[in-house]
This record gives structure tokens, C-alpha cells and sequence, in this order.
């Protein structure tokens, strides 16, 4: 058993799955560890805690709160909190208002960093198919209150300190991520696990051993831990870089995280070895598929398979029917020796862990690069602001480096919003690293994504003719990137293909987010220059420059559009001027060819007249989640 935070007998409902199946209440024993909370059978007679009978993830949770209960509750029911993880809500009923307020603090502190977390969630019960609060009548329907700004969320992972609003910024978001008392964040004394080698670059940083135990000692910057190691040596860390012990499937090479079906079969088919796997997340959240290559398949090229795991209504593991395991760890050392219904056993391990993710800047606090550590590779292109190269910083890390052209760019302003935009992270951002501001014109250094730009990529760069579900999982990741910005309140203003690169995976990050407010050149800035990005651009901005996340969100409809089209450019027969007369007047871009009516309905939510009844991108990316699990 890990250890324990929080333990107690708490009434818990039953999930049921049909609405006909009566909802029962039953003790349970439920204990809190650093990354489950897992509930066991009780014998109340002799106060003894028996069998496992279920166990949520920690960081499959993506809300805690409580429910409001009717008012002719029993009195034993009166304490609910849920908890809101992929399979629904877990409904709890504790014995006191303060034991409640104890749990729910403690949750929300665990989970604070979480990735999904809910910007909105239902203050009452789901009963016998009904939402109380909204009369909704889909399980997975969006929540219908806002949460509370105070109740300690952040959305997305470590994001904790919204950052100030860009002027002249419409602040349309219902919504904005609450502060976080500095003591209420992640708790330290947290035991964690390096996935990943990390060198001490400077002299506050920690070295990072893979596989390597380490105390997180300050996490008050989210994205630079400073940790302990088991020699007592203390410094910064790179937070994506550890896990939480205990994570059963973190620690496993095979398990490649935030990995689809589209990359887990590029990784395959590259390794191309016959009995290669790995294990992703399924596209149905919470679960989990084998991925396996296979020669023996009938196709000469070799073949992949997809396998889901399921689960046995006890909570065992299976792929092939009769062989269950208690965990997936066990279950995938049993299909390493036996094939047992599959293609193939497993055989190889193919792992998407080649290559360490990119870190928030460089350096713990480090944010001005010496440009001496800088080594020139080959130039990528040219862009807005001059020459962008392909470089290597210290000698070992790739990175691109846009050497902004003199009198390009406000660049003093910039300076001061890059430290900002260093703090922003996620796995569908390019990551800035830093700058170099003492060099005649200063470089901007960014991660190095080697597919390059997701415009020429959707042009020239596939190899094969894509899938629908490739494309759509393209929109997805840029749907994410663009909700954790969203998150933060943070205004792209020109989003397009153009702004997005394509990693080595084939995983679509989104850059230049912020960056047109640093412009020098008048075409570019006023809508009515030749390089404003009008296409992209919806009425409201066309006509009284109002930027919003509402605007961003018809741009990512229009970059949906771009990658349905491979890479067509929208409106292609009209000039700009046109097109503001024209879209001001209702004139939307067709359905792509590719599109199927639902694809194109998501496009078209974004085109709203009215920039309010548009969907966020939270709404969007859950949107294009929900019709991939349908199209795959
Ligand atoms: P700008 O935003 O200054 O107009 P771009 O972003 O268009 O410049 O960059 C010019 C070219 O450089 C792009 O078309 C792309 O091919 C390449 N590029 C830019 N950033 C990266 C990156 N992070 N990784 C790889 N290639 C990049
Ligand atoms: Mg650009």
C-alpha cells in the first residue's frame, strides 16, 4: 500500500451505467494516496477495510466540488462532494461539513495541475438520466455554473498565475484561472520519478537521472521544480520532465503518453520490427490501447493492429479474453511472452520517449541566452521579422532562432512580454526558451519542431494521402494549444497554419502566439494593410478591430478549413477587400471535400456572426475529441 494522505468511511453512490439499474448508497472505505483514490469494500461490524472495489487516477480527475442536495435528503446524505474523472462523476457522501471541506481541499490540491481540468461543472446530481441543475439529458453535457474562482483550480498543467490581459484586449472569457495562494500549491514533500535524463545546465539546477527518485521541495514556479535528490543535493528541475511515484504506467517504456493512433502507427511502421508495441491512451478517455506491428498481417509492408483494453466489471485488465490481470504492467508482461489471440506477442518496445519534450526555457529563472552558446545549423526560412534558423544551443539542443531583422519590432516591448510568455507551457505550444537581447538585433530562440511549417507540411509534406481522423487529429492538438492560451487569457491574433509547426511525431504546436502586437510595419498591423491576416479574420476584427478569444476561435475554424483543404488559401478567389465586404455580409468559406458535415459543423460554430455564440476553445477541443472516438 502507498502512503496514504487522507482515509475514512464515506457513503458512496453507485455509478450505474443504465438508467434502469436503481442507484444504491454502500460504505466504503475510501483512501487518498499521492495518486489514486481508491475506495474498498467495509465490514462495518468489524470495523475492518476488505477488497479493492475501485480506483480513480488522480490525474484522470478534472473536478472536485460539492452537490447541492435535495431537500428531503436522508440526514447521512446531506455532506456530497463529487468527483469528476473520465467515467463521470463519483459521487461521496461525507459525515461532517468540515471532513468534507478537508477531502475536497486536499483533492483539489493533488489534482490542481491536471490537464482537463472543467472551467464549468454541474452543481447537482445526475439521476436516472437527468442532470438536476440543467434538465440536460446527456451524461458528458457541459457543465452548466462556472466554477468559483476561489475553489483553487488552475486549468491546464501548472498553470497557476494568470497573466496580465495585452491591452487593448477585449476580456470576453466568462472565465479567468484563479490565484493560487502560494502554500495552497502543489504539495511539496511530493515524491516523483525522472522519465527523462536532465543535465545541470547552471548552478541552481539539479541534475535529472532517469528512473531516479526525487523530493519536490518548491513548486512555486510551475514549470521549474526545485527537488531534492537521494544524495541530498538540492536545485531546479524541469516539471515535465518527472512523474508522481506511484503512476503505474508513467514509469514503463512502452507507455507513450498523449500519443494517437495516427503517431503510434508513424512510430511502428518506422521502427518497422515485426512484434514492435506500445501502449497509448485510447481515444475514449480513461482508457488505454495496444498498439502492435505485424508482418504476418497479409499486407507485404507489415501492418498495425489496435487493441483496447478492457476492463472486467471487477476491475481487471484484459486483451484477449480469460487472461486477467490485476494491472496493465501485468497484463503487458504476460502478452510480452504469450501472443494469446494477438497477431503477435509483444515483442519490441516502441517508445515515443526517444526524445525528451521541450522544457519552459532553458534554465530555471533564465530567460536572456548567451549567445555565444548559440551554433548555427541552416536557415529555415524567412519570415515577418527576417531570417529563422535551424541552431543548436550549448551544442546539444535544437533549437530555431528568429533573428529579428533591425526595425522590425518593438523590441523593448517584447523583451519585457517575452518573460511572460517563457512562463506559458504546453505540449501543443512551441515553447519559447529565451532571447538574446545584447546581440545588434536580438534573436528569439524557440523550441525546434524539424516537420517545420504546418502550412507547407499540409502541402507538400505528407507523404500519403491523410486520413480524415489524421486531419482531425491535427485540429485537435491545436484546439488544445489554443484552449490552455485561452486559459490564460492570452490572444493569439494570428492564428493560420502559417503560425503552426510540425514535430519529428507528427504533433501540431501552435507559435507566434502574441506576437503581431511587437510589429513594426503598418501592413501587417492595420486591417487594412496588405499583410493583415483578413482571411483569417472575423467581422468583428475586420470592422472595429475588436480581438478576442472569440476571434481567435474564427481563425481556428478557418485553419480547420486550411487543413480539410491541405493547405488551400481560404477565399481564394477574392481580394481582401472582398472578402471584408463579403464575410461582413455572411459569406462563409465552403465544406472541404474531405470534411464530413460534422467536421464542417464544428468549422461553421466558429464563423458565428456573433462572436459570444461562438464555442471556446475548452468546448471546441472536447468537441473535436468526441468526434474522433466516433470516426475511429
Ligand atoms: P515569422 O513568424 O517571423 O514571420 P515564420 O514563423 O514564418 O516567421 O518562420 C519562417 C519559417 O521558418 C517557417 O516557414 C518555418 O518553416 C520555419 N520555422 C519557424 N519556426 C520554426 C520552428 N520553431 N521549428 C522549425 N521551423 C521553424
Ligand atoms: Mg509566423
Amino acid at each position: 500500500m502507498c502512503d496514504s494522505i487522507l482515509e475514512d468511511i464515506f457513503i458512496k453512490r453507485s455509478q450505474q451505467r443504465r438508467k434502469t439499474s436503481p442507484l444504491n448508497y454502500k460504505e466504503r472505505w475510501f483512501i487518498l494516496t499521492w495518486d489514486k483514490l481508491c475506495y474498498y469494500d467495509y465490514d462495518a461490524d468489524k470495523g475492518k477495510r476488505k477488497g479493492l472495489r475501485g480506483s480513480v487516477d488522480l490525474e484522470k480527475i478534472k473536478c472536485v466540488e460539492t452537490v447541492q442536495t435535495e431537500a428531503n435528503c436522508p440526514r447521512e446524505r446531506i455532506y456530497a462532494f463529487q468527483v469528476i474523472y473520465d467515467e463521470g462523476p463519483l459521487y461521496i457522501f461525507a459525515k461532517t461539513e468540515e471532513v468534507r471541506a478537508q477531502w475536497i481541499k486536499k483533492l483539489k490540491e493533488l489534482v490542481q495541475t491536471n490537464k482537463d481540468l472543467m472551467q464549468k461543472y454541474h452543481p447537482c446530481f445526475w439521476i436516472d438520466g437527468t442532470w438536476l441543475c440543467c434538465q440536460q439529458e446527456v451524461k458528458q453535457a457541459m457543465g452548466c455554473k462556472v466554477l468559483n474562482k476561489q475553489n483553487g483550480f488552475a486549468y491546464g498543467r501548472g498553470s497557476y498565475k494568470p497573466l496580465p490581459p495585452t491591452p487593448s484586449e477585449e476580456k470576453s472569457s466568462p472565465w479567468s484561472p484563479p490565484q493560487v495562494p502560494e502554500s495552497d500549491k502543489h504539495p511539496s514533500g511530493m515524491k516523483v520519478i525522472a522519465q527523462y535524463n536532465h543535465p545541470a545546465m547552471m548552478s541552481q539546477d539539479l541534475e535529472l537521472q532517469k528512473d531516479e527518485e526525487y523530493t519536490v521541495l518548491d513548486t512555486s514556479n510551475p514549470n521549474w521544480w526545485k527537488a531534492r535528490d537521494k544524495y541530498g543535493n538540492e536545485g531546479y528541475i524541469p516539471s515535465n520532465y518527472v512523474v508522481t511515484v506511484g503512476n503505474g504506467l508513467d514509469r514503463h517504456d512502452w507507455y507513450c503518453k498523449n500519443t494517437n493512433r495516427s503517431q503510434a502507427e508513424k512510430l511502428l511502421k518506422t521502427e518497422n520490427k515485426d512484434g514492435g508495441f506500445m501502449v497509448r491512451d485510447s481515444s475514449k478517455p480513461g482508457k488505454y490501447t495496444v498498439s502492435l506491428f505485424t508482418k504476418g498481417g497479409g499486407d507485404s509492408g507489415g501492418s498495425c493492429k489496435h487493441y483496447n483494453i478492457c476492463t472486467t466489471p471487477n476491475g481487471m485488465f484484459y486483451l484477449a479474453e480469460k487472461h486477467n490481470f490485476n494491472t496493465i504492467p501485468e497484463l503487458i508482461n504476460y502478452h510480452q511472452h504469450n501472443s494469446a489471440g494477438m497477431f503477435s506477442r509483444l515483442k519490441y518496445i516502441v517508445s515515443n520517449r526517444a526524445r525528451p519534450p521541450s522544457t519552459a526555457g532553458l534554465g530555471y529563472d533564465m530567460w536572456e541566452i548567451d549567445p555565444s552558446c548559440l551554433t548555427f545549423i541552416r536557415v529555415l526560412g524567412t519570415g515577418q521579422f527576417g531570417v529563422v534558423q535551424h541552431g543548436k544551443w550549448n551544442g546539444q539542443h535544437d533549437v530555431a532562432i528568429k533573428m529579428i531583422k533591425p526595425g522590425a519590432m518593438s523590441e523593448d516591448d517584447f523583451i519585457e512580454e517575452a518573460k511572460v510568455m517563457m512562463m506559458l507551457h504546453h505540449e501543443n505550444l512551441v515553447q519559447l526558451y529565451g532571447v538574446c537581447t545584447k546581440t545588434s538585433s536580438i534573436y528569439i530562440v524557440t523550441e525546434f519542431l524539424s516537420n517545420g511549417c504546418l502550412l507547407t507540411y499540409l502541402r507538400e509534406g505528407l507523404r500519403q494521402h491523410p486520413t480524415s481522423v489524421q486531419l482531425l487529429e491535427m485540429c485537435k492538438d491545436v484546439s488544445e494549444g489554443m484552449a490552455y492560451l485561452e486559459s490564460k487569457q492570452y490572444i493569439h491574433r494570428d492564428l493560420a497554419a502559417r503560425n503552426c509547426c510540425v514535430d519529428g511525431n507528427g504533433t501540431v504546436k501552435v507559435t507566434d502566439f502574441g506576437l503581431s502586437r511587437y510589429v513594426l510595419d503598418d501592413e501587417y498591423t492595420s486591417s487594412a494593410g496588405s499583410k493583415f491576416p483578413v482571411r483569417w479574420s472575423p467581422p468583428e476584427v475586420l470592422l472595429y478591430c475588436r480581438f478576442s478569444s472569440k476571434s481567435d476561435i474564427w481563425a481556428y475554424g478557418v485553419l480547420m478549413w486550411e487543413v480539410y483543404t491541405l493547405g488551400k488559401l481560404p477565399y481564394e478567389q477574392l481580394n481582401n477587400n472582398d472578402i471584408v465586404s463579403q464575410v461582413s455580409r455572411g459569406l462563409r468559406l465552403y465544406r472541404p471535400q474531405m470534411a464530413c458535415e460534422k467536421v464542417h459543423g464544428i468549422m461553421a460554430s466558429c464563423w458565428l456572426d456573433k462572436a459570444d455564440e461562438r464555442p471556446t476553445f475548452q468546448e471546441l477541443a472536447f468537441s473535436v475529441q468526441d468526434l474522433l472516438y466516433e470516426l475511429q
